[in-house]
């Protein structure tokens, strides 16, 4: 069960510990910056933040560190590569309204914010024109409408930036509406906060969830078992214990988690904690993001020798994103 703390300090925990992120790069390595081929033109683009939980886990002498790696701004990011464009799904394409992707049959997903707690260098979302699209400002009720409108829809999936930066205050007033609306099934909230800041996991939030007409389903996004410390580990022990269904996605980045014996090791601790293995994505091609890239290829070797070593419902599905296509492109 999460520490049950008086209700104002468990609120106000959350955002005071996001207030204390890191976000100069000497702060997060004893190597100097030169070493580690720090970027202040990524940093500009995309600066460097890291709650301290996840910090907490970095081992700061190890160049190589894997969640090191997927938050320092790096010098190749610098390097335009072809192929690699700042919205690489199209996804500006498919929004009939401002904040709402509807891409596939059956669920809309609400972009509701742009912040996230954490900022990770591959992600595709990087350059994204949020401010253009966020359905809180004043889109509310034209989202509401849309939903009520399109009755083929059961799930409305809230993403971002990552939507539980919305406060509880928010989040209760987005869910009892949408519960008023009938053929709403289910709500999928895709969210890094339980690695990235598990005190965000507060009862309120979990209340909310549990109290809703609306299924919920949360699916976390976690890319190595390092980042699976003792408060992530509480926070999503306590989502499970709610009745949360618990999924996982990641994305198959180089020199962080391409090889079968760490995929293997975050799938068997994602079940310990409840949480199936959902998706592998391979990485989309956001500018900026060229040195995380696994060819295809690997890509495959390294699912098929997963399929050897665990039961086949702790391999998750190799996938990716083709821009213009409505579904995900499954690999094998
Ligand atoms: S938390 Fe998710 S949306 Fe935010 S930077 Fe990381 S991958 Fe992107």
């Amino acid at each position: 069960m999460i520490q049950l703390l008086p209700t104002r300090l468990q609120h106000m925990t959350w955002q005071y510990s996001l207030k204390d992120a890191i976000t100069s790069p000497a702060d997060i390595t004893l190597l100097d910056t030169e070493s580690r081929q720090f970027s202040p033109a990524a940093h500009g683009q995309f600066p460097l933040r890291v709650p301290p939980a996840f910090a907490d886990l970095i081992d700061p002498d190890n160049p190589d560190d894997p969640l090191l790696r997927q938050v320092f701004p790096d010098v190749r990011e610098d390097e335009p590569v072809a192929g690699f464009g700042a919205d690489p799904l199209n996804e500006q394409d498919f929004q009939p309204a401002p904040g709402i992707l509807h891409k596939y049959h059956g669920r809309v997903l609400l972009l509701l914010t742009a912040a996230c707690a954490i900022h990770c260098r591959y992600c595709f979302r990087r350059h994204f024109p949020y401010s253009d699209s966020n359905p809180l400002n004043s889109h509310w009720p034209a989202t509401l409408d849309y939903l009520r409108t399109h009755d083929d829809v059961r799930e409305v999936i809230f993403s971002g930036g990552d939507p539980l930066m919305l406060d509880d205050e928010k989040l209760t007033v987005l869910v009892r509406d949408l519960e008023t609306i009938p053929h709403l099934r289910r709500l999928r909230i895709h969210t890094r906060m339980p690695v990235a800041a598990p005190e965000r996991i507060n009862p309120e939030f979990i209340d909310l969830l549990a109290q809703s007409r609306l299924r919920p389903v949360v699916v976390v996004h976690v890319n190595h078992a390092q980042e699976l410390g003792v408060p992530a580990r509480r926070a999503i022990r306590a989502l499970r214990n709610a009745g949360v269904t618990l999924l996982n996605q990641s994305v198959l980045l180089r020199a962080i988690n391409d090889s079968a014996a760490v995929l293997v090791e975050l799938s068997e601790s994602l079940f310990e904690l409840g949480v199936m293995p959902y998706y592998l994505h391979l990485l989309d091609p956001v500018a900026g993001a060229a040195h995380f890239r696994v060819d295809k290829a690997t890509a495959k070797r390294l699912h098929t020798e997963i399929q050897k070593l665990l039961p086949g419902y702790l391999v998750p599905r190799l996938v990716r994103e083709v821009a213009g296509f409505p579904n995900k492109q499954l690999l094998v």
